[in-house]
């Protein structure tokens, strides 16, 4: 698995020459394409309110329109989301499709998902892991703009960067984010991939991509909002990332099975999962209707087989954790003049075949 380190390898045996062409034609790349949100998941997994201030339900959403109140007595579920992502994950590892499931759980009248207020899928993840300097193009601008942020520097990095984020950062689409007033004036934002665990997973049980993706639930979209100021100030990032509201998720879960990329036309393309994100689900990031952020997760140097099996080589993991699998080129930071956020910009993170995460910001 480690040998998916051989990207990032090649880079840094380059001549330094070799290596900003590389950045420059990838940063170029990354403002000329644009990122559709193609269609609407069939099957979408949410926690919502019908107003504000209600108990949290859970529901499912089907292509994007039609809410289905998934335990309408608030009985089944205890533990909300985490518990519907541990029994829809056995259900999907003994056959059953999310079809299936979607017959067997759509119970009573659905009401349009816009007449409720969503939050985030899992208001209280047990853990968010971070991956810092996934893409390559964003090494560049990193290492230009934040030096000595990483000690690889601009080279990438041998083994990746790992952090966290508190759970208490999260908050969900539509949810300001908050600029922590005398904190910080260098709040950015991070437009990323992020993907859901299924079930608890002993250390070293992932050691290929078939126990990886076994160990996935599905995906969604994180906002890896940071304080470039106080991400600096720690030699940790852990404060810098975990300030309250800092952690956009949503607007929903999608099981991985029912991950589709319009981009695959061709009936005879591998729609599975792994097949999916190594062909390239796009992704990006727009502020105050200004494209930022322009990829797909085909560039990312540690897939996310890789970045799973690195985790669980130490730790357990468990149905809940997400992995937020690293932001491409165009964050604030790298700008000229910087495009750190403000109060008052909306703030947009588009992942194809997920959705749009959108937040305001205070
Ligand atoms: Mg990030």
């Amino acid at each position: 698995m480690l040998a998916l380190r051989a990207p990032a390898a090649r880079f840094a045996r380059a001549p330094p020459a070799a290596r900003r062409r590389c950045l420059l034609s990838a940063r170029a790349a990354s403002t000329s394409a644009s990122v559709d949100v193609g269609t609407p998941p069939h099957v979408a997994l949410v926690t919502f309110e019908r107003s504000p201030g209600q108990k949290p339900e859970l529901g499912l959403v089907e292509n994007g329109h039609w809410l289905w109140t998934l335990d309408v007595d608030g009985t089944r579920y205890p533990r909300g989301m985490l518990d519907v992502i541990e029994r829809w994950h056995d259900a999907a590892s003994g056959g059953r499709t999310s079809d299936e499931m979607l017959e067997t759980e759509r119970k009573g009248d659905p009401v349009p998902v816009a007449s409720v207020t969503l939050l985030a899928p899992i208001p209280d993840p047990p853990s968010i892991v971070c991956v810092g300097k996934n893409y390559l193009e964003h090494i560049g601008e990193v290492d230009s703009s934040l030096p000595g942020i990483s000690a690889a520097g601009a080279a990438p990095p041998e083994y990746p960067i790992i952090f966290t984020k508190a759970p208490t950062s999260v908050v969900g689409p539509g949810a300001s984010i908050t600029i922590p007033p005398g904190v910080s004036d260098a709040i950015d934002y991070e437009g990323e991939l992020g993907v859901i665990v299924g079930r608890r997973t002993p250390p070293g049980v992932i050691v290929d991509e078939t126990s990886a993706w076994d160990a996935v639930f599905g995906f969604t979209i994180i906002n890896d909002v940071t304080a470039r100021d106080v991400q600096k100030q720690h030699q940790q990032w852990y404060l810098g990332k975990s300030f309250d509201t800092f952690c956009p998720m949503g607007p929903w879960i999608v099981p991985k099975n029912a991950l589709r990329s319009d981009a695959d036309a061709s009936p005879n393309a591998d729609a599975s999962p792994a097949a999916i994100v190594k062909r390239g689900v796009a992704l990006g990031t727009v502020v105050n209707g200004e494209r930022r952020q322009a990829s797909d997760t085909s560039a990312m140097l540690f897939d996310v087989p890789a970045l799973l099996q690195v985790v669980n080589r130490a730790m357990t993991l468990r149905a809940g954790d997400v992995i937020a699998t690293g932001t491409p080129a165009g964050v604030g930071a790298g700008m000229d003049p910087r495009g750190f956020l403000r109060s008052g910009d909306a703030c947009e993170v588009t992942v194809q075949g997920v959705g749009v995460l959108r937040n305001p910001v205070e």
